[in-house]
This record gives C-alpha cells, sequence and structure tokens, in this order.
C-alpha cells in the first residue's frame, strides 16, 4: 500500500497497488495474519476500501479497465503507512513514477 497521491504514480503502479488492495481483502476473509505487513508500516487495513476506490477512479481515468468491486466487510483499524517515506520510496525505485511526478507537480503549481 503506497499510500501516496494516485495521480503521481505511474500506470504499473497504479495496476500493482490496485492488485494489493484486492490480495489484502482475498488474505483478511481468509484470516491471515497481517502482523508482518503492518508491524513495517506496508498497510493501514481500515482504509483498503478507501484506497481501492482512489485507485479504481484513477484506473478509470486513465481509460483502464475496473471490473473488481470490494465487496462490503469489516475492516478493523490497523496499521499506519507514511505517505511521504512512501513517495520518497517511489521515487526513487520508479523511472516512472519520477517522470509523472515531476510533469504533475509541475503542472500543478502552474494551476495554483
Ligand atoms: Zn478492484
Ligand atoms: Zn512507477
Amino acid at each position: 500500500m503506497w499510500n501516496v497521491d494516485v495521480e503521481y504514480m505511474c500506470n504499473q503502479h497504479i495496476l500493482g497497488e490496485h492488485v494489493e488492495m484486492h490480495m489484502f481483502v482475498g488474505a483478511l476473509e481468509r484470516k491471515k495474519s497481517f502482523k508482518g505487513f503492518v508491524e513495517k508500516g506496508f498497510v493501514e487495513i481500515h482504509n483498503i476500501r478507501k484506497r481501492h476506490s482512489e485507485l479504481e477512479i484513477e484506473m478509470i481515468k486513465r481509460g483502464m479497465n475496473h471490473k473488481s468491486p470490494i465487496h462490503r466487510m469489516k475492516f478493523v483499524r490497523l496499521g499506519k503507512v507514511d505517505p511521504e517515506k512512501s513517495m520518497v520510496d517511489l521515487l526513487k525505485r520508479c523511472k516512472n513514477c519520477r517522470t509523472n511526478f515531476k510533469f504533475k507537480s509541475k503542472k500543478y503549481k502552474e494551476v495554483k
């Protein structure tokens, strides 16, 4: 779970995080333990559904297909992802996210 502004992410990272959200839901349904993920700050259980909708909206905006809603279920309040740390990580790791970030953040400044 990156938890960063979806607009700054490249297509591949959007798709990747989207798949992860569904994997987390699947694991929750099977009552798997999230201890490792939570301890490492990789997931916010209570925000999975909200994050999934953010990704879904951005996917549709970019003309990608989305046919995988998340069913209503209980998400416990657990975990904390630091979006600033994620953004730094993502920009360090991914050239496409860097390009996208540069382009979008510049566009933002022009608008403001
Ligand atoms: Zn989905
Ligand atoms: Zn990327």
